[in-house]
């Protein structure tokens, strides 16, 4: 398989957010050549809305996705109104930043429940809540189905299977702004993943992370590694990506507090751009 192309490169901007403010993660995506960003709220919240819009505009910069929305099942009705109107206002942030899509962590079990069955319901009910909104908007919903060691506390959607079952349930015609986002990290094992691909398609294939998964892995959070370090076959799944109809950015997503978020971030940049042609 040939190289992918270097101007699908994007930063997921937690791979440096220890090092770097969103808005020297803006500048320092235009200084390396990485035409693809993906902020987080609270560096965006902390920017503004309007300042980042503008700085990322101005560098030509494409938004591959905001992170994050989601986190929908709540003790009570209050608790999932509030996580409803949140996401509303992601949608909002999303659109202003002209973002390719609106990350979902559907969220895990509210406080004292054992009812995952109910939690996924949840999610199920809030995202039909926000999607009439998000489509109005223009901003596509990319639910990410997260490792299974997460499904208590972070995301009760756990497979991309489970994912695309959502996706059919609430949009049965397909008539588009919901989909699902591929991460390597969290689906790399699944046996069904090729499958699963294939039957996203086109359609629903809305992002795609990668970096690399570590053996050992020290911390179940923060431990993710560089494309290369790990053993996920990166060249296999890009090309099940392809072969689906997935042909928009490659971003790279790595939350590591004791290896890249102690680097020089400008380090971190290059090493990424090396990694994506060598191991992608
Ligand atoms: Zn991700």
């Amino acid at each position: 398989m040939s190289p992918p192309d270097p101007d699908l490169l994007s930063l997921n901007t937690a791979t440096i957010c220890k090092q770097w403010s969103l808005a020297q993660a803006i500048a320092g995506c235009a200084r390396h050549g990485i035409r693809g960003i993906a902020p987080w709220r609270d560096q965006l919240h902390e920017m503004g809305v309007e300042p980042a819009a503008h700085a990322i505009r101005g560098h030509g910069l494409t938004v591959t996705g905001l992170c994050r929305g989601g986190m929908f099942p709540a003790a009570d009705a209050a608790g999932r109104r509030a996580a409803i109107e949140d996401n509303l206002r992601a949608v909002d942030e999303a659109q202003a930043l002209g973002a390719r899509c609106l990350v979902l962590v559907a969220g895990g079990l509210p406080g004292g429940s054992k009812d995952i069955a109910g939690a996924r319901e949840q999610v199920r009910d809030g995202i039909a809540a926000i999607l009439p909104h998000s489509r109005q908007a223009g901003v596509p919903l990319a639910i990410e189905p997260l490792h299974p060691m997460y499904a208590a506390d972070r995301a009760c959607i756990n497979t991309l299977g489970q994912a695309l079952d959502l996706c059919d349930a609430l949009d049965p015609r397909i008539e588009g702004g919901l989909g699902v986002a591929v991460d390597v990290y969290h689906v790399w094992w699944d046996p069904q993943l090729e499958r699963q691909i294939e039957r996203a398609g086109r359609a629903r294939l809305i992002a795609f992370h990668i970096c690399d998964w570590l053996v050992p892995t020290r911390d179940l959070l923060n431990d993710r590694g560089m494309m290369g370090d790990g053993v996920i076959d990166l060249p296999r799944i890009r090309s099940w990506m392809q072969h689906a109809g997935y042909a928009g950015f490659h971003e790279v997503e790595i939350f590591s507090e004791l290896d890249w978020w102690r680097r020089d971030p400008d380090q971190v940049l290059e090493t990424c751009k090396q990694r994506h042609q060598r191991f992608c």
